[in-house]
């Protein structure tokens, strides 16, 4: 084999983190691997150093404020296909607020000081300090952490006299190829129609970049180990952002495989996309609303492409773990008026923050034994009133732009819920008292999402105006299994009678006292639990853009009678095995080739 013809080709699996299939030359965005050199100063050179990284972080700032120049610029080109664009540029803002930041700043040439470290070590071992604190935040954090590196590169880089690249366009119809894309990088980079895939050796499902994937349409695959490593400039990488794979330099029948299933997709995402205008209503006509999640407004967009009806979920969360200062009750309105408005006549359903102890940029780090049982969510915005009040008036001022509901996550009973009505309507009263109005009446409504609000559910339903469930938290609540704890995955099973149960008596006491249910869990956007979604009576699924045509499809094929029956069959059996055994046997007959990887 030595020498004969190309070399091999060697697949990669990664996580599937934007559906569609791609192959095409490899396009490699080099940023990864700058050397950190480390030594120890003479005590002589130790004001020179500092005035070397003093310049260093200058000029990085002015090369972020050149990009930042180029987003805005983009921003007023309406032609250019933007996701996320806007916050964006607020990430660039906080990039450059860190490299002003007196402390960051002080801690550094401290350590140039009075450990006399060359400025490209002291900038690292900052940085890994600040990360360190993250270390231990929920996957958001995690991911965050990315973003420090990319601020470490860029300093060491100017310090090096390394050039930095602003920003390389990449050649049309290339597979991109980088350790970890920034949330610059991905914002100037990812550009359809110019980039037809994106591979990262870094990252995962709910990272910035992925986002923006999802977003834009790229087919992505993240979390690939060592892709860089192995992929050469201008190999042919073709990838599956469905299956998390990435075939590197891929024989002719691995191609033509590759080419086949990506025709398949496209004709299938086709197909789908034309039941885009129609209802989703069964044959017996049943009329559901399919909605969609968001982490960012600039999603909306694609949302209403794959048909969605409204926002059922905008995770308001992102809004704070994106930037380095608090947003202030002037950012928050902004972001909403213009969602409300982009968005009218259709509702978006905003809910107001998920953000832990250790979650607030800035603020108080509580460590805290069982954080997924500790002080987040409501109970957070509970005890941070001036957070809450800003994000509250906020959405008062915007709902006269649009159809607002308000949503509170994690609701335990209904002590929260009135705290957090009252704290609405001082916030009301307040604005009125300024001459501000806000619209009359604003739906609030809960997540049900841990096991204590579906039990109470009747009680909850009198005291608000819909109700959406949560089967991310609820699944895993119930069953006591961290929804990302892999040892324990085998538990966290929707169908599990008690989780059918929860929904079943949620679903009835919101309608006994007449208000919709909403789901906005994953369990409402997998083609796979539909038929049992439907039976179940739920009014609303919500979900991310993509999943909307397949559930729509479905749905669509159903009678609601022919579903209620499946429901009241599966819950005849005892186990959660048994009960998807059940649904996959009723499923697959009907709808083999939506359901067909379970
Ligand atoms: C859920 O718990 O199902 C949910 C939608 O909320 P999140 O995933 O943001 O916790
Ligand atoms: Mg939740």
């Amino acid at each position: 084999m030595k020498g004969d013809g190309p070399p091999a080709s060697v697949t990669l699996q990664g996580v599937g983190a934007a559906p569609g299939m791609a192959f095409g030359p490899a396009f490699l965005v080099d940023r990864g691997s700058v050397r950190t050199p480390r030594y120890h100063l003479p005590p002589e050179k130790v004001d020179g150093e500092i005035e070397r990284l003093r310049a260093a972080v200058r000029l990085s700032d002015e090369q972020l404020g050149a990009v930042r120049q180029r987003v805005e610029r983009d921003l007023s080109a309406p032609a250019v296909p933007l996701g996320g664009t806007r916050e964006h540029a607020r990430i660039i803002d906080a990039y450059q607020g860190m490299l002003r930041d007196a402390f960051f700043l002080g801690e550094i040439e401290s350590l140039v000081r009075t450990e006399r470290l060359n400025a490209e070590w002291a900038v690292r071992r900052v940085l890994r300090r600040v990360k360190g604190s993250m270390a231990e935040g929920d996957e958001y954090f995690r991911e965050r952490r990315g973003d420090l590196d990319f601020l470490g590169d860029r300093i060491v880089r100017n310090l090096l006299g390394q050039t930095v690249e602003t920003f390389a366009v990449p050649p049309a119809g290339c597979v991109l190829v980088a350790r970890d894309l920034s949330p610059a990088d991905a914002m100037m980079m990812l550009v359809p129609g110019r980039v037809i895939g994106l591979v990262t050796d870094l990252g995962g499902r709910t990272g910035h970049t992925a986002l923006v994937a999802r977003a834009r349409e790229i087919p992505t695959v993240v979390g690939a180990g060592d892709a860089t490593r192995r992929i050469g400039r201008g190999d042919v990488v073709a990838l599956d952002g469905v299956r998390g794979t990435v075939v590197i330099r891929p024989s002719a029948p691995e191609l033509a495989d590759v080419e086949a299933g990506r025709d398949r997709f496209l004709s299938h995402e086709r197909e789908m996309l034309a039941t885009r205008d129609f209802p989703a209503t069964t044959r017996d006509g049943v009329r559901l609303r399919l909605l969609g999640n968001i982490e960012f407004p600039e999603e909306a967009p694609s949302l209403w492409e794959h048909g969605a009806e409204g926002i059922g979920l905008y995770r308001t969360e992102f809004l704070y773990l994106d930037r380095h200062e608090q947003p202030t009750e002037d950012d928050h309105f902004e972001v909403y008026r213009k969602l409300l408005e982009a968005a009218a006549p259709r509702p978006v359903t905003i809910r107001t923050f998920d953000l832990g102890a250790d979650k607030v940029p800035g603020g108080p780090r509580r460590k805290e034994a069982n954080p997924a049982m500790g002080l987040r969510a409501i109970r957070f915005t509970l005890r941070a009133p001036a957070l809450f009040r800003a994000q509250l008036r906020a959405l008062l001022r915007a709902s006269k732009f649009g159809q607002l509901r308000l949503m509170l996550p994690m609701v335990s009973g209904l002590t929260e819920l009135r705290e957090a009505r009252a704290h609405l309507e001082f916030a009301r009263a307040e604005l009125g008292r300024e001459g501000i109005a806000a619209a009359e009446r604003i739906p609030l409504g809960i997540m049900v999402e841990l096991p204590a609000a579906a039990a109470i559910a009747d009680r909850l339903a009198r005291e608000c105006d819909f109700f959406s469930i949560g089967t991310n938290d609820l699944v895993q609540y119930t069953l006591a299994a961290d929804r990302g704890n892999p040892l324990v995955s085998y538990l966290y099973r929707p169908l599990h009678l008690g989780i059918l149960r929860m929904i079943q008596f949620t679903v009835n006491a919101a309608h006994d006292a007449g208000i919709p249910v909403s789901m906005c869990g994953e369990m409402a956007g997998d083609p796979f639990y539909a038929a049992v979604l439907v039976g179940l009576g739920l009014d609303e699924l919500s979900m991310s853009a993509s999943s909307i045509p397949a559930v729509k499809k479905v749905v669509r094929a159903l009678d609601a009678a022919e579903a209620r029956q499946i429901v009241a069959e599966a819950m005849g059996f005892g186990t959660a095995e048994e009960i998807e055994r059940f649904v996959r046997e009723r499923m697959r007959g009907r709808f083999g080739e939506l359901v067909e990887e379970r």
